[in-house]
């Protein structure tokens, strides 16, 4: 498992907490899953005890996007045969990714992000190889469990009680999203995060993903200098404007705070996301450069036409 961020290490706490032995890769939480560092360690396992390799697509917490495919070539390098598990729940319909293209095993995800539904499903995508390693695990399940699920969905059913309002949503969401076209839906949100980060670096602040390549598309983590507390600053935010930006988690905690730009969104709510930012800036008499909004509007009116 990757170190990327906050979700990353849920990850890793439940893997404990379901009696497997993970090993987390540390990292700063300033970039993604580095595939590099993966093919070493994967090749130096000759009796192939490592099982899988874990990653978060879409790190919530700091806005970096691992380069799974990459991943997929690192375990391929080393000619080892762990399974590749992604959790793809912040970037599912917002950030392009391909399960079959990229030798994915399990993909998970969830219905309360880029699918723009409340909370309340989740999805999985799974390889024959993962269902085979799962009928030769004795791990014990049960809601979990993929061959409960499997058997009454060849007949449209489910084991249990489905969620169905969300089940008819999720129907809505699909359709708005093909409506646009996906290859619309990521350049839109690719052209929003450009403009969000062209406002960061113009109010003087740092962007927590070090990485270009890794830059998310879904939503910008903003670095914070030690004399700013982010939390304050989104505390204006909230009771003034109504608008709740993201906490730094964990490790940037009282660091960073988060936009998100992602799913149901165009250039006026990003226009006005900015905004309420640039306003809580001032407001909380924060030494920044002001003009964000503007450089972003800048970008905006550039490329306008070119997707959304
Ligand atoms: C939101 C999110 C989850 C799930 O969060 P819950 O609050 O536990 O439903 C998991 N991983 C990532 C990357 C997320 O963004």
């Amino acid at each position: 498992m990757f170190e990327t961020g906050h979700f990353a290490t849920l990850w890793r706490n439940m893997a404990q907490r379901l009696g497997f032995e993970p090993e987390l890769i540390e990292s700063d939480w300033r970039r993604g899953a580095d595939p590099a560092a993966m093919e070493k360690r994967l090749a130096e396992d000759t009796n192939h005890e490592i099982k899988a390799v874990a990653v978060v697509h879409n790190e919530t917490s700091t806005g970096v996007t691992s380069r799974v495919a990459e991943v997929r070539k690192a375990i391929d390098n080393a000619d080892h045969p762990a399974l590749l598990l992604v959790d793809t729940i912040s970037s599912l319909g917002s950030i392009r990714y391909e399960h079959d293209a990229w030798g994915v095993d399990v993909t998970v995800s969830g219905s309360q992000k880029g699918l723009m539904l409340p909370p309340g499903l989740s999805f999985n995508a799974v390889s024959d190889k993962a269902l085979e390693a799962a009928k030769a695990s004795s791990q014990p399940r049960s809601y979990w469990d993929w061959e409960d699920m499997m058997g009454p969905n060849d007949s449209g059913f489910f084991p249990y009680t489905p969620a169905t309002n969300l089940l008819y949503g999720l129907r809505e969401a699909i359709d708005m999203l093909e409506e646009e076209g996906l290859d619309n839906v990521f350049a839109r949100h690719d052209r929003h995060a450009e403009a969000t980060r062209r406002a960061v670096k113009a109010w003087g602040f740092d962007i927590v993903c070090m990485n270009p390549d890794e830059y998310s598309s879904a939503l910008t983590a903003v670095m914070v200098p030690d004399s700013v507390d982010p939390d304050a600053l989104r505390r204006i935010i909230l009771d003034d404007f109504d608008m709740s930006l993201g906490a730094g988690l964990s490790k940037l905690k009282g660091k960073a705070f988060r936009i998100g730009h992602l799913g149901d969104f165009n250039d006026l709510t990003l226009a006005g996301t900015l905004s309420g930012v640039e306003m809580g800036l001032q407001r909380a008499g924060i030494d920044y450069q002001p003009g964000g909004v503007q450089a972003a509007l800048n970008y905006l009116a550039e490329t306008a036409g070119s997707a959304a």
